[in-house]
């Protein structure tokens, strides 16, 4: 059990952080609101994406969904559409899914219980931990990979941040540090110091507010920590292709609801044995998932025979698209980076 000297101790490094908050927090757009569906979008985007490369997202898919009952009622394909560049697109289908769970569930409004913010779809712990703390001012701390980092480097503290453990004891740490009344704010500073000043990767020790007291700088033992002992092993995973074309044209299909990669759109998969004659190139691409290590190979097929072409279409379920209309279109990052390509010089369609 610890001492009030000790959690006394706890508190002033809080305090200590949010002083420096205070001067230094981020000036983001999101900061500006207290609206749970905004700090619900912004969680969601930048989880997995840079501030930097989602605050353009955020801004544009605040502005075509304002609220929840305009995202609720948009089509999948619009929701996919505007995250188009942020990868892992489970979330927006995430996203859909809870905003209609508000219409259904609350009458529209968004919850204001950190339990009943827990059931929406691709709500995890930390995120109803930050919405929670930001816009109803729950005493709860949103533990992420920052708060691991930093407070295991400040109390050179060794608890395995992979034991599945690791959430509720880090967060038991955090609340004693986490002055009264103050939880919102103590997280932004926390999510601040974490991902601009203790980065995983040569953190900025000279310029840490809590410099003085972490432990591992003053040991010289940063590297230490966290500790982290299970890795997840990625498995291999080969994908086949067949961009089939006709004078600019070519097929497309969306995706089920099911394996990854999620409604998105991807080109046919098996074709007639004897087009292989009209394979033009083929190209192999790697590709990283979060536990699967992807090769993707794609051929080209260049169909001579319009007839061909949209019969194979219609029995398969194929839609025909040509480059203007896949703009429209979300595709996974590696069959949109080959599109891209494609389209660089037209004359290759
Ligand atoms: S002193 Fe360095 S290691 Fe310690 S919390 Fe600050 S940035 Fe992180």
């Amino acid at each position: 059990m610890k001492t009030k000297k000790q959690n006394a101790d706890f508190l002033y490094v809080g305090r200590k952080l949010l002083d420096w908050y205070q001067i230094h927090g981020r000036d983001l757009p999101f900061r500006k609101t207290s609206d749970p569906y905004k700090i619900w979008i912004c969680e969601i985007i930048f989880q997995q994406t840079r501030i930097e490369q989602g605050l353009n997202h955020y801004r544009n898919f605040i502005e075509r969904f304002p609220d929840v009952q305009t995202l609720a009622s948009s089509q999948t394909d619009d929701v996919l559409l505007y995250w188009k560049g942020l990868g892992y697109y489970s979330r927006a289908l995430n996203l859909h899914k809870a905003a209609l769970q508000i219409i259904n569930d609350f009458d529209g409004v968004f919850p204001t219980e950190h339990d009943d913010i827990l059931k929406l779809k691709g709500v995890g712990k930390y995120t109803a931990a930050a919405v929670s703390s930001i816009c109803f001012g729950k005493h709860i701390a949103a533990v992420d990979g920052n708060f691991y980092r930093v407070l295991s480097r400040v109390f050179a503290d060794d608890f395995d941040i992979s034991n599945s453990k690791a959430f509720h004891y880090f967060s038991e740490l955090a609340l004693k540090m986490m002055p009264e009344n103050e939880a919102g704010h103590f997280n932004e500073a926390m999510m601040d110091l974490g991902s601009e000043i203790c980065k995983p990767r040569n953190p900025l020790c000279e310029s840490c507010p809590l410099n003085k007291e972490c432990l591992a700088f003053n040991l010289g033992k940063i590297p230490n920590f966290p500790v982290k002992t299970k890795k997840v092993k990625a498995t291999d995973l080969e994908l086949h292709y067949s961009f089939v074309e006709f004078e600019g044209q070519f097929l497309i299909r969306q995706r089920k609801d099911d394996f990854i990669w999620k409604k998105l759109y991807e080109f046919p998969i098996e074709f007639p044995v004897e087009w292989e004659q009209f394979i033009t190139k083929q190209k192999t691409i790697a590709h990283k998932l979060t536990h699967k290590n992807l090769t993707i190979q794609i051929s080209h097929i260049r169909l001579e025979s319009q007839d061909v072409f949209t019969e194979f279409a219609s029995e398969n379920g194929f839609t025909i698209i040509n480059e203007e209309e896949s703009h429209l279109k979300s595709f996974p990052k590696p069959l949109e980076n080959y599109l891209t390509n494609l389209f660089k010089n037209t004359s290759n369609v």
